[in-house]
């Protein structure tokens, strides 16, 4: 059986065509999530034949289209409930009639942490372990969890997937969700450059003449010493680890996994990261190992082409 999978990221969205727990083949394309999702589906259509084509598959092998999406899914309509700032349009489309339409597929839509959650539990770092939470950190941040081998999703969906929208700061920044405060509102990429430019010292930072404001350009002029960016590492180490902290006494996990775009290559600030949540984390039965992502950006590939084969995990 093989599975056309999409991961539709915030600012690329990546196709696999996966066979088994394998990927036969895989490309990626720009997501420009603030146009919507309609203009990107010709785009996903053209992929399928494109990784049919190259991996010498007959199109008609292929059985099933998952799709992991950043929003609050309803997974038995196939509905997407929300938009966050990306993807305006989508809880308005009917993707199940579009996917057996034009692609002539099944679809089997998901929460893309939920997605990247099943990834890592069947094929990454939480093989072996039925009690994880999954943490990405990226354009925005995504959570989901696994109690005792079975996925929370809760009666509409929300449960375990709502991390970045838990208040970390009381007084803190308005959100695209409505709430103030919330994790993504305080420490994801896609407010860095607005949480840079308010910072103290940005006026004599080089951060003002960079046309990328990352994760990966605070941490590289953080060890430079730049103060501006040293703020922003240690507010958002901060931020991530009271929201692991949360996580960790909500869903009772033994392992934490880290993923996301801000996870690329970064070791000193894992461990400091770690080191804050060991430091304030309540468990008295023990202590929570935390672990980074070993499929990185293709978790979710992974946990849709699980689902695919397994119907809801
Ligand atoms: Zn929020």
């Amino acid at each position: 059986m093989i599975t056309f999978v999409a991961d539709t990221g915030g600012t690329r969205i990546k196709l696999a065509l996966m066979r088994d727990g394998r990927i036969l083949g895989r490309e990626s394309f720009a997501a420009r999530s603030d146009d919507g999702l309609a203009p990107q589906l010709p785009r996903i259509a053209q992929g399928l034949d494109s990784l049919c084509a190259a991996a010498q598959v007959n199109r008609d092998e292929c059985t099933a289209f998952a799709m992991a999406f950043p929003s609050l899914i309803d997974s038995r309509t196939g509905r997407v409930l929300a938009a966050y700032g990306k993807y305006a349009d989508a809880p308005q489309l009917d993707l199940p009639q579009w996917s057996r339409k034009t692609l002539r597929l099944p679809l089997i839509i998901e929460n893309d942490a939920r997605m990247a959650l099943l990834g890592e539990w069947q094929a990454g770092a939480g093989r072996g372990c039925d009690d994880l939470v999954m943490v990405t950190l990226g354009t925005g941040i995504g959570t989901a969890a696994l109690i005792e081998g079975i996925v929370v999703r809760g009666r509409h969906g929300q449960a375990g997937v709502l991390g970045g929208h838990l208040t970390v700061q009381q007084d803190g920044r308005q959100c695209t969700c409505g709430n103030r405060g919330c994790a993504e509102a305080e420490a994801s990429t896609s407010v860095l450059p607005t949480l840079a430019a308010q910072s103290r010292d940005y006026s004599a930072s080089p951060m003002r003449h960079s046309p990328v404001v990352d994760y990966a350009s605070v941490f590289r002029l953080a060890r430079e010493g730049d103060a501006c960016a040293m703020s922003l590492k240690t507010r958002a180490i901060d931020i991530w680890s009271s929201l692991i902290v949360n996580l960790i006494h909500a869903y009772d996990p033994e392992r934490v996994i880290v993923g996301g775009g801000v996870m690329a290559g970064e070791e000193e600030f894992f461990s400091e990261l770690e080191r804050l949540v060991l430091a304030r984390a309540h468990t008295p039965w023990g202590r929570v190992t935390i672990v980074r992502s070993e499929l990185g950006d293709a978790a979710a590939l992974f946990g849709g082409e699980y689902l695919s084969r397994v119907g809801n995990a």
